[in-house]
């Protein structure tokens, strides 16, 4: 298919192993509500791919989705994590079957690797927490469509 570089990536118990393939179609950051619930943080960080970028190296009988259909953008989104560790590693949307959301945490990166390009949700944002020099910042989440 292309000789881009391949990113690997695993939950924290690293269990279940991962690689992609190529270029993500984007990188973003995500300040909604189930965002922050979902990590128990104050935003996602992920990378936009095509399912068949990914690739599960191990650990797939692991998984497990929860299926999130009280969220702003309207449509089911299914957030895979880690049954053992409860790392949060991907979501798949139904409006979009063929389109994979990865988790940047989970990706091993180096330090300067991964840097978003937009930012959803920016209304939710945290006060504390600045918009990124150089990004996009938009509230539609048109990019899920
Ligand atoms: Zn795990
Ligand atoms: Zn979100």
């Amino acid at each position: 298919m292309s000789d881009q570089p391949t990113i690997t990536g695993s939950c924290l118990c690293q269990q279940i192993r991962y690689e992609l393939t190529g270029d993500p179609q984007i990188r973003l950051l995500c300040h909604c509500d189930n965002c922050r619930k979902a990590t128990g943080s104050s935003f996602m960080a992920n990378a936009v791919y095509q399912k068949n970028q990914f690739r599960i190296v191990s650990g797939e009988e692991l998984l497990k989705t929860y299926q999130d259909n009280n969220n702003s953008s309207g449509n089911v989104l299914s957030r895979a994590f880690c049954s053992n560790c409860s790392s949060s590693l991907f979501i798949t949307n139904s409006l979009n079957k063929g389109m994979l959301v990865v988790t940047s945490g989970t990706m091993d990166l180096g330090q300067a690797e991964w840097v978003p390009q937009v930012e959803v949700f920016c209304k939710s944002r945290r006060e504390w927490l600045p918009p990124v020099e150089g990004t996009t910042t938009c509230n539609e989440v048109e990019i899920f469509r």
